[in-house]
């Protein structure tokens, strides 16, 4: 299966200040695990600059006029979220990879990777929010939407919360947002009540993952709650807000989860497309240790284009307090959901 991959020079510069962990050398990181797959499994293509209007499908207007006016000037826009020279650039054509991929995802290409650097999936609808400046996993569902797909999900491993992603579907019935985040860690938001308002109650799904969580936990949280409610929304575009700070070196969390747990949490979802003939894109978050970013990284496009490694079997159960926490998302859904009723 070939994979599209967005990509752009632009992304390298947007500069951190010093010792920042959200650094143009992530970049790289990710190139280079694009650069071990077979070479005619890939389809490059460069990131166009996202437009506003596809912006403005997931921000609002005023957010929008914000980042198109960003100067060369270094400011913070929120305490760890920088923006300086080349920011604006980075910031457009992360988002505009992205869109470009939730499009072609609509259209029929059915495996896509958009290298995203300003990271998005903190940014809500009206503000930049760590790292983030703007939400490109959420602009490249609404470019899908546009682009003829009825349903999507967002399925988000990175290790925080993806807030802004939440926010800005919160009422959205036609967008299935998952997360697994650590729980407690920034920024806070993500608890299994969280569900969704409105039209969208059910569509917002919450797994607080404790600390120490790895591979039989996530597993777990798969198997009980991820694939059945992916499987009874039915998209026919899924996205993966793919975060690599859930690994076990990573600086910034305490997940344990390694490159193995990557490549059979792809898989899974990787089989649940196929079985829906649904596109799926990966859209790169976080992921702050340069080695394991490049090698999950890896491990998820790898499995994403069908590449088959051997992945031993984890043996271990999951741990008493994650499956307190899956019972606990698990019975906050089972009202809007069959396929957890049943359970
Ligand atoms: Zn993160």
């Amino acid at each position: 299966m070939d994979l599209l991959v967005f990509d752009h020079p632009s992304l390298e510069a947007h500069r951190s200040p010093a010792k920042h962990p959200e650094r143009p050398e992530r970049v790289l990181a990710a190139r280079s695990a694009v650069a071990q797959l077979p070479r005619r499994k890939v389809d490059r293509r460069e990131a166009p600059a996202v437009t506003a209007d596809e912006a403005r499908r997931a921000h609002e207007a005023a957010h929008v006029a914000r980042i198109l006016g960003l100067s060369e000037e270094i400011q913070d826009l929120d305490g760890d979220t920088y923006a300086g020279p080349g920011s604006r650039e980075a910031a457009l054509r992360a988002a505009g990879g992205a869109a470009a991929l939730g499009r072609a995802l609509a259209r029929g290409a059915r495996r896509g990777f958009a290298l995203a650097r300003p990271p998005g999936h903190h940014a809500e609808s009206d503000r930049a929010m760590g790292f983030c400046l703007l939400n490109n996993v959420a602009i490249a569902a609404r470019a899908a939407i546009d682009a003829g797909a009825r349903r999507v999900a967002i399925v988000d491993w990175d290790a925080h919360h993806g807030n802004g992603t939440q926010e800005i579907f919160y009422d959205d019935p036609a967008v299935l947002f998952v997360s697994l985040h650590q729980w407690p860690l920034y920024p806070g938001t993500g608890a299994p009540a969280e569900i969704g308002v409105g039209r969208g109650q059910g569509r917002t799904v919450n797994l607080a993952m404790p600390p120490g969580a790895g591979r039989p936990d996530y597993e777990l949280a798969f198997h009980d709650v991820v694939l059945p409610v992916l499987e009874e929304h039915g998209p026919d575009v899924i996205l993966l807000s793919a975060g690599y700070d859930g690994h076990l070196r990573d600086p910034l969390a305490e997940l344990r989860l390694e490159e193995p747990a990557y490549h059979a949490l792809t898989h899974e979802i990787v089989a649940l497309a196929e079985r829906r003939d649904a596109g799926l894109g990966i859209v790169l978050e976080g992921g702050y240790d340069l080695e394991a970013l490049e090698q999950s990284l890896f491990a998820t496009l790898a499995s994403a284009c069908g590449q088959s490694v051997r992945v031993p079997r984890d043996a271990r159960g999951a741990s008493e307090p994650a499956r307190r926490s899956i019972d606990l998302t698990r019975g906050a859904l089972a009202p809007h959901w069959s396929a957890l009723a049943h359970r």
